[in-house]
Parts: structure tokens; sequence; C-alpha cells
């Protein structure tokens, strides 16, 4: 909880000095000792590195490097040394975006007079979002943030989070120690322009499960906690999935990520259902198999594909139970994900491949009657099929015919 003061002060803070994040004091590795060294971040703007670079023959070259602390590319630029040992770079933060609220690490390298090239020990900070004036609070290892709305709003979201991590720990097995942090924007504009300035898609909610960072928005008000119990254990839920699977996370197909993450949202969204029920009647439900590798694109179709992906692993979870999900997830962890493979995981995991689960859940889920289905979905092949036979027949009909005349003609 902020003490109003305390919350003025920081406010002042992001205000007059864009966030100048003051670094350890002095660091001292092999020849060169950095110190004084700030970073302050101007969010999707600029990020300006500043220090202090100490040696004790002179510098004939300096570099600054840095990079996220899950990227693998390193960025280099050379920095001019003043004669007191100031370095100062600017970023353009615009133009080659980190995500919001990752850390970064950042070092310096000097080439000094006797041609050896010295290294600073490594600083990490976090590029937060400072455009707004967060405030937090902390349980165990979530903490939520937000920038509308009072205390109370923050409890809720706590609490929101807290019922979050227990439905999804009756699903796999989940860390209660490794941090996460909830960014609570109080309107979609705002977080959308975050995401873009972070360079992701906007997608609603968005969860960063590398980072163990979540960014939901919700409006503090009447409507606050229905929207914070279904989008805050919705994002938590992956990355809760990513922390228990790691780099098999990647393999899991779109539907079954989404459907886990769906399925622990508190309410049941009536616009799910709604899509759910045209659909079916429509006979316009998205095959299974179309949702392995990515959600379509449009909104009324991810809609749907969410809708569909919440009932059928619902499904499946109430058919084969939770050791079920989990040799789906371990299956398909296994394999490289394709159109193919998508079908073979179901296949290996519960012996069912995907379409025939996909008819199972319409058939008791929905009600279709799927042998109807299948009929009329094998109507185009029966006509080819007829096709295929008549034509022989009938160029051997014709042929006997033919034959017949002929001999008769010779008679
Ligand atoms: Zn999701």
């Amino acid at each position: 909880m902020s003490h109003p003061r305390k919350l003025v002060f920081r406010m002042v803070m992001i205000l007059l000095m864009v966030v100048s994040i003051p670094l350890s004091a002095s660091q001292a590795q092999g020849g060169i000792t950095v110190e004084d060294a700030t970073v302050a971040v101007n969010f999707g703007q600029s990020i300006t590195f500043t220090a202090k670079i100490k040696t004790s023959t002179p510098i004939q070259q300096a570099s600054l490097l840095f990079r996220g602390v899950h990227e693998t590319v390193t960025r280099v630029e050379t920095v001019q040394v003043a004669e007191d040992g100031s370095v100062s770079f600017t970023y353009d933060a615009s133009l080659n975006v980190f995500p919001p609220f990752s850390q970064i690490v950042f070092w310096f390298q000097a080439t000094l007079a006797d041609g050896q090239t010295y290294t600073s020990a490594p600083i990490t900070f976090l590029y937060g979002d400072n455009r707004f004036p967060w405030r937090e609070m902390t349980q165990g290892n979530l903490t939520v943030h937000w920038y509308a709305g009072d205390d109370s709003f923050g409890v809720s979201a706590l609490n929101a989070a807290g019922a979050g991590m227990l439905a999804m720990s009756e699903v796999i097995p989940i860390s209660l120690t490794e941090p996460v942090n909830i960014y609570i924007y109080s309107n979609v504009t705002d977080l959308q322009n975050t995401l873009m300035l972070g360079g992701e898609e906007w997608v609603g909610g968005h969860a960063n499960p590398e980072l163990g960072v979540v960014l939901v928005a919700v409006a503090p008000g009447l409507g606050q906690s229905v929207e914070m119990e279904s989008e805050i254990p919705h994002e938590l839920a992956h990355v809760m999935l990513y922390r228990s699977l790691g780099n098999k996370y990647d393999n899991q197909p779109a539907w079954l990520l989404e459907g886990i993450a769906a399925m622990v949202e508190r309410y049941p969204n009536p616009e799910y259902a709604r899509a759910l029920e045209i659909a079916s009647q429509n006979n316009s439900l998205l095959a299974f198999e179309d949702l392995c590798t990515s959600f379509p694109a449009d909104a009324g179709s991810a809609s749907l594909a969410y809708a569909q992906s919440q009932s059928f692993v619902t499904y499946i979870r109430k058919t084969y139970g939770t050791s079920g999900l989990g040799r789906l997830t371990t299956a398909y962890g296994d394999g490289i994900l394709d159109d193919a493979f998508c079908e073979l995981g179901a296949t290996n995991a519960l012996g069912t491949p995907l379409g025939q689960l996909d008819s199972r859940w319409r058939e008791n889920v929905l009600g279709q009657n799927t042998a109807g289905v299948a009929a009329r979905n094998l109507l185009p092949f029966i006509l080819l099929m007829l096709l295929v036979l008549v034509v022989p027949i009938w160029g051997a009909i014709d042929l006997l015919l033919q034959r017949r005349k002929r001999a008769n003609q010779s008679k």
C-alpha cells in the first residue's frame, strides 16, 4: 500500500526526471571502474545511459553494450569519453523497441593504452512503462500495479490473481515463489498504446510469460470485479503454463493454451456462449486442426476460436481428467507443431485423434448429430466416388455394345 505522500513524491519524480534510475555506485572489473551509472527511461521514446568510466591509463576506445536479459543479440554502441571519464548515450527506443517491463542489462567495454580491452560488471534495470503514476500491492509472489482506482481496487486485483493461481494449481503444478507482476491499465487505449510502443500486437489482455509480466485493462467501477476475475486469471495461466512447460510451451497448439487459460476465467463469458451457439446452428464451427499453429486474425473468428477452445478443453478435462490435459501438454511438448502433429499429439496422449475428439465434443457438448454432419461432409466425396465408378462402367458398356455391333456387322 502506498502512503499518499510517498505517491505524490513518486509522481513528481516521474514528471520532472522521466525516471532516472541511480545504479550501484561503483563497479570495478579488470582495469576499468564505472561510477555514477544512471539510466533515464522515457518509455517508448528513449533510454539515456550516463556514467563515469575510471581507468588508470588513457582510454583509446569505449563502447556501451546492452540487451534484454532474455535476448541473445547484444546492441553495441561506441561512446565518446570526456576528459573526466563521463559518457552519455541516448538510445532511440521508438525504433528498436524493448517489450514493456522487460529487464535490460548493460555494461561498458574500454580499450586502454596497453591495447587490452576491459569489461565492466553488468548492471540490470527495469524498462518500465513510467508514463503512469503506478501504485503497487504485493501478496506472496504476486504484485499488482495500478494507477486508477483506490486501495480496494488493488485488493480486488490481488484477490482475482489469488483465485487464478488456485484454479491453475488444480491443472498444473505452479510456483508460489517466482514473482509475477500484474499491470492494470484503466482502459484498452492505454494498454494498446503501451503494447504498440513495446512492439507487440494488441490482443486484449497480454502476458509476457518469459518476463513473468501480465498486462490487462480494467476500468475502476461496477464491472471491475467481473473483468478482473476473467482477465487476470487468463493471463496468469499463460505465465504458469510457461513456467511449468519451459521451452515446450511454444510447441503447444493454440487451442490448448488458450483453452486452458479461458477455462480458469472465473466467470463464463456470455460472448463465448453466444458465439458457440450461433456457429453451431450455422454449421460454421472452426476445425480444431486449423487452430493449432495460430488463431484467426479477424475479431469475430478469434472470439469463436476462444469460445470453442474453452469449451473443448473443459470437455477434455471432464472426460480424461486433469491427467489427460497433462498427457496432452507432454505429448505436444515432445514434437514440432504442424498440422499433422496436431492430430497425432492427441492420439499419443489420449488414444483418440484430434478430429475424432472434435466430433465427440460436438456431439456431447453441442448436441450435434455428428453422424449426420459426417454424412453431409462426405457427400461431395460420395458423388465423386460415383462419378469415378460410373464413368469406367459406362465406358465398358459402350465398348461391349460396339463389339457386339461389329460382330453383327461381320456376320
Ligand atoms: Zn490467452
